[in-house]
């Protein structure tokens, strides 16, 4: 299961991400975009005295999407609200949260692809007109009251920004999609991080540790975590490259960064399909593993990588895929590629 992979990029209980999680635009890492134009709209919007306008950021999990929102939050000098689709269950509670915000704070909701229709359709009036309308007895003798709400602003989160309906998509002025980071980039968050666990690494340690990252902040921090331990028993307690290797070889994460579940997937796309493609429920049914699991935890990086592509009829693993698991990708085919009868 994804939740008990070394790599797996959601928040674990062992996270207590706390003490890591960058506290201002400046000190988070990456993402430079993005930043650039929050600072702007935070610096306008402050002129201004309103709040921010809402903002919606996708990507896959662990790339600082809760870490930019209290960012926001604190750079506009408001306070934070957090919470999640599936936790707002019902409409009521979703009133219940807006009319205790207090002027401009932000309402961050996690995975807001998963909210209900009910619940959103209580959500448009409030981010639109900052107003809510609340429906009194039922029947013949039902009428709606609009109450006003204190002006705020709207965090959405995503890993998956084609399921958040058109109708709310549209309600954010703000649209951001953060992308893996780079190997330079991590090896700054994890030498930041060693700083603040007062972990000892040498600077091709860090560079071993974030090649073999994901591209994700959260696991450059858990696998520095589980390295040091490697280090601390087996070693001086210090992270070098050599350390790096070995622990990173014993916790079964490969040069660039795939665990056994990765690897499952490919080797059963090779053995099983024949390199594909295969339709993601076949693939889902084939590895045990939720579709949705699949499309939002694994394939992000493996198509970054390239060892995977999408078609229309199904995943396919690419040259690069098969050469990575030690596969020769030309083996069955012919010179112009065809496959052999
Ligand atoms: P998400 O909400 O996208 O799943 P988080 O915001 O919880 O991800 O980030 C996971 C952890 O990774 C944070 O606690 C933080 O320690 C670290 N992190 C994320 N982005 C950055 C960054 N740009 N610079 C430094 N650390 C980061």
């Amino acid at each position: 299961m994804a939740e008990e992979r070394i790599i797996s990029p959601s928040e674990l209980s062992e996270d207590n991400q706390a003490g890591l999680r960058p506290a201002s635009l400046e000190e988070f890492v990456g993402q430079e975009a993005i930043k650039k134009n929050l600072a702007v709209f935070i610096a306008a919007a402050r002129q201004r005295q309103e709040p921010l306008d809402h903002v919606l950021l996708s990507g896959p999990p662990g790339l600082g999407k809760t870490t930019l929102a209290s960012i926001i939050a604190r750079e506009m000098g408001s306070s934070i609200h957090i919470t999640s689709g599936p936790a707002i269950e019902r409409p009521g509670d979703l009133a219940g949260i807006l009319t205790n915000l207090q002027p401009g704070d932000v309402l961050f909701i996690d995975e807001i692809h998963r909210l209900s229709r009910a619940v959103e359709e209580v959500l448009y009036p409030s981010m639109e007109d900052f107003c809510l309308d609340i429906v009194l007895d039922k029947g013949p003798a039902a009428r709606s009251i609009r109450l006003q709400i204190n002006p705020f602003t709207m965090i959405g989160a995503t890993t998956r920004v084609g399921a958040v309906t058109a109708p709310l998509r549209d309600r954010f002025g703000v649209i951001n999609r953060l992308e893996f980071y780079t190997p330079e980039e991590l090896e700054q968050i994890i030498t930041r991080s060693a700083r603040i666990l007062e972990i000892k690494v040498s600077p091709d340690g860090a560079r071993e540790v974030a090649r073999r990252s994901r591209g994700t902040p959260r696991i450059a921090n858990r696998l520095l975590r589980r390295i040091r331990d490697f280090a601390q028993v087996e070693g001086d307690g210090s992270v070098s490259l050599e350390t790096a290797r070995v622990a990173l070889d014993r916790l079964e994460v490969d040069s660039k960064g795939l665990d056994s579940s990765d690897r499952r997937l490919l080797i059963t796309i090779i053995e099983k399909f024949d390199g594909g493609p295969v339709g993601i429920e076949t693939l889902s049914a084939a590895i045990s593993e939720e579709a949705t699991t699949i499309e939002d935890v694994y394939e992000p990086y493996l198509l970054q990588l390239g060892y995977l592509s999408r078609t229309p009829r199904g995943r396919m693993l690419t040259p690069a895929g098969y050469k990575h698991m030690g596969f020769d990708p030309y083996a069955g085919t012919l010179w112009d590629g065809q496959q052999k009868e």
